[in-house]
């Protein structure tokens, strides 16, 4: 067992099963023992790598699609240019260089990175020059806001419930001959499922987020006071059904209780979640990733950039762009949902 494994044996020991909420949330996060609190998880070498870390046409499409939004909304004088979770600060660092050429666009920006962990933190202040970082996104200043969340929410923590009856078991960690064991409590109504009764059957399983609502909530709140988008990109599908919690360690899958700390946990996003927190700000329909990035024009993109390449780095590049937007890669799986301001039109890109 990980030294993780043995804080949360004794812990359960004493007070009795958590939710799966509070073991992700302790595999993920935990400050000494936590998986993105202790490591670099991205690329070829870690556990799992995530779009911008493929090609950098992903932060480039993305850093001139906010721009087109900010223009489209008659270029406001100051605005925050925030992400969530940020990774190694790929994405962000594509973004500024591809959006240097837009005529004011860097003189109305201020760069604003919501990231707990210290170890990525750092690898993110190597690779941009000026920005502010914050724990949550409660600190974001009050201004338009031009949002991107790539890989973020599947990494929040969720609550698993088994339909039984009118009612809804939950599952639990608990400790079975001194190792972690899932377990169910016992059948109870909860709130936070009930709409999941009408679409639901007995043993049918269904996931929350619990820090879904609050968040969408909060950018859905500013966008519409402020102005500006969000872009939610993630994969996921609209609502959940199904046991979508997955364990990722040097890029194969392992089993979600085995290593806590050591594995990267994820579940599928709840679109329908989001969207139904994103009030008064609108939200576009889901949008598959490879159709996505096609409208924005990452063909056009991939070509001029191959034209520079020769060899292994052009078959590399080749394959990069299959990967980002092929149906049977990514492009399928990914999907994208944009939040704007009722009296705006929709981020490039998507549709309402
Ligand atoms: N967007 C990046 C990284 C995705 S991994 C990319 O596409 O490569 C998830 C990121 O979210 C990591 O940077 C992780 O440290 C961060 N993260 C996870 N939970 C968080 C939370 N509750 N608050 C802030 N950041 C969080």
């Amino acid at each position: 067992m990980t030294a993780l494994g043995d804080l949360l044996i004794a812990r359960i020991a004493r007070t009795g099963p958590i939710t799966l909420a509070d073991y992700m949330a302790d595999c993920l996060m935990h400050p000494e023992h936590g998986y993105y609190a202790t490591r670099d998880p991205f690329g070829a070498a870690g556990d799992f790598t995530t779009a911008p870390e493929i090609s950098q046409m992903f932060g480039e499409l993305i850093g001139l699609a906010l721009a087109q939004a900010w223009i489209d909304q008659g270029q406001p004088a100051q605005i925050t240019l925030a992400e969530l979770g940020p990774g190694r600060g790929t994405l962000m660092q594509d973004a500024l260089r591809a959006t240097r050429g837009v005529p004011g666009f860097h003189q109305a920006l201020s760069v604003h990175l919501v990231e707990t962990s210290p170890t990525l933190r750092k690898a993110q202040s190597a690779r941009i020059a000026h920005a502010t970082w914050h724990d949550s996104i409660a600190t974001l200043p009050d201004a338009p806001l031009y949002l991107i969340a790539n890989e973020f929410f599947d990494a929040l923590p969720i609550r698993q419930f088994i339909r039984s009856g009118d009612g809804w078991r939950e599952k639990m960690v608990g400790v079975t001959d001194g190792a972690l064991a899932f377990g169910l409590s016992a059948a109870a109504p909860i709130a936070a499922v009930e709409h999941r009764l009408t679409d639901t059957t007995e043993g049918d399983l269904v996931e929350i987020c619990p820090s879904l609502p609050a968040i969408t909530e909060t950018i859905g709140a500013q966008i519409e006071r402020s102005g500006g988008c969000a872009l939610i990109i993630d994969y996921g599908d609209w609502q959940s059904l199904g046991d979508t919690l997955q364990a990722l360690q040097s890029q194969s899958y392992s089993e979600p209780l085995a290593t806590p700390g050591q594995a990267d946990l994820t579940a599928h996003v709840d679109f329908a979640a989001v969207a139904a927190h994103a009030a008064p700000a609108k939200y576009t329909r889901l949008t598959s990733q490879g159709v996505f990035l096609e409208r924005l024009g990452i063909t056009a993109r991939a070509q001029a950039l191959s034209a520079k390449l020769a060899g292994e780095a052009r078959t590399a590049h080749i394959a990069a762009h299959r990967r980002l937007t092929h149906p049977a890669e990514m492009g399928d799986l990914f999907k994208v949902i944009g939040l704007y301001p009722s009296t705006a039109t929709p981020p490039p890109g998507l549709e309402p």
